[in-house]
């Protein structure tokens, strides 16, 4: 590879790896998204003990009270069709997006029409108060193009949301097509059986699936739920890659994922108020920090923050739950992020080396 040597300061080797680095970021392996959520206010009717967003209805205790207009959501919607990687899902959520119904139906309506194939929430159905409130909202919801609406239920909903309205609002949903998928939560002694008693059977058959996730201890369950109910994983080594969504919280911070790092102010990329969300998914697509922890896994931080004298400890539920001990800490995401600033600037210089070969290259 002859146009590789015109510069002897740098080995043929180095220049491989440059090349390759110059070459592969970004472009040939991009960071993937599973499609744009939007959590368009941080306020929910219920104050449930296990919130990883610890909503509640004057707002969040993490972000506090914010939301995002319709008007916001829908330039946002157009603007991320832009962004290769993202596939076409749009999923609502909140805090409890259904508090405005209206906005929901507005904005699964332009979804819809901008070119979304698959559109989604997220609700604790409290609006399901009767059967035919519950018809009537997924009526609505399903001409918007709502298509599939995930329902949070689990023994701490019990104390704000009556089992009956997500009993009602799965028989609304298989009446007008639309799937729904329970989501609950568990500890060691609050089983999946326990929440889906509550449930009356013949509804409980309506569901189109039922998925149960151990609550692990972020948000207000860092300090509600007690730490010996919680279960503790063991494999701290697997990535996230192929989870991702891109999204945008209440306060228009932008994520790679809304598995709890959403409610940190450490892992947000830049702010839909301040420029669009294109160009901060390019600036994501680009960040060394975010291409480490989503191929390689959050566990690849931990040498780093070690190296700093930063011991993480061993108990944790999963990789994002290790992911918010590190980000939702102001001196641990600052620790992480300067030490990417540093590899960044010495890949620049680097690149900057690399110019003149490649120009040299052209030219012969
Ligand atoms: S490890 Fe972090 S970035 Fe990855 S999905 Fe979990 S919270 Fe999100």
């Amino acid at each position: 590879m002859e146009y590789l040597s015109p510069n002897p300061s740098i080995s043929q080797d180095d220049q491989f790896d440059i090349l390759n680095e110059a070459m592969q970021l970004g472009s040939l392996m991009p960071v993937t998204y599973q499609g744009l959520v939007v959590e368009n206010t941080s306020a929910c009717n219920a104050k449930c003990r296990m919130c990883y967003q610890a909503a509640g209805p004057t707002g969040s205790d993490i972000l506090g009270k914010a939301s995002l207009s319709p008007e916001q959501v829908e330039i946002l919607l157009a603007d991320a069709l832009h962004i290769p990687s993202l596939a076409r899902r749009f999923h609502l959520a909140g805090g409890e997006a259904f508090l405005r119904p209206a906005d929901c139906f507005r904005l699964f309506r332009t979804a819809r029409s901008l070119g979304y194939e698959d559109i989604t929430t997220t609700t604790n159905a409290y609006w399901a108060y009767t059967p035919n409130r519950a018809a009537a909202i997924c009526q609505e919801a399903r001409d918007a193009g709502l298509r599939r609406m995930e329902i949070s239920w689990d023994f701490w909903h019990l104390d704000h949301i009556r089992a009956d309205c997500v009993s009602n609002a799965l028989e609304a949903g298989a009446r007008f097509g639309i799937s729904t998928v329970l989501r609950i939560l568990t500890t060691q002694s609050h089983s999946i059986a326990e929440a889906l008693s509550h449930l009356r059977p013949d509804a409980l058959e309506l569901a189109t699936e039922i998925q149960s996730c151990p609550v692990f201890p972020t948000g207000r369950a860092a300090s509600e739920i007690p730490p010996d109910d919680i279960f503790y994983g063991q494999d701290l080594g697997g990535n996230c890659h192929a989870i991702l969504h891109l999204t945008v919280n209440a306060r228009g911070n932008v994520y790679p994922c809304c598995a709890g790092a959403d409610q940190t102010q450490g892992l947000s990329f830049g702010n839909i108020h301040q420029e669009s969300i294109r160009d901060i998914a390019v600036r994501m697509n680009s960040s060394r920090l975010l291409r480490t922890l989503v191929f390689f896994g959050v566990g690849a931080l931990e040498p780093i923050l070690r190296e700093h004298g930063v011991q993480l400890g061993d108990r944790f539920s999963n990789i994002c739950h290790l992911c918010w001990e590190i980000f939702s800490r102001p001196e641990r995401a600052a620790i992480v992020h300067q030490f990417f600033r540093e590899q960044e600037l010495h890949e620049a210089q680097r690149l900057e080396q690399l110019l003149p070969i490649l120009q040299s290259a052209q030219e012969s």
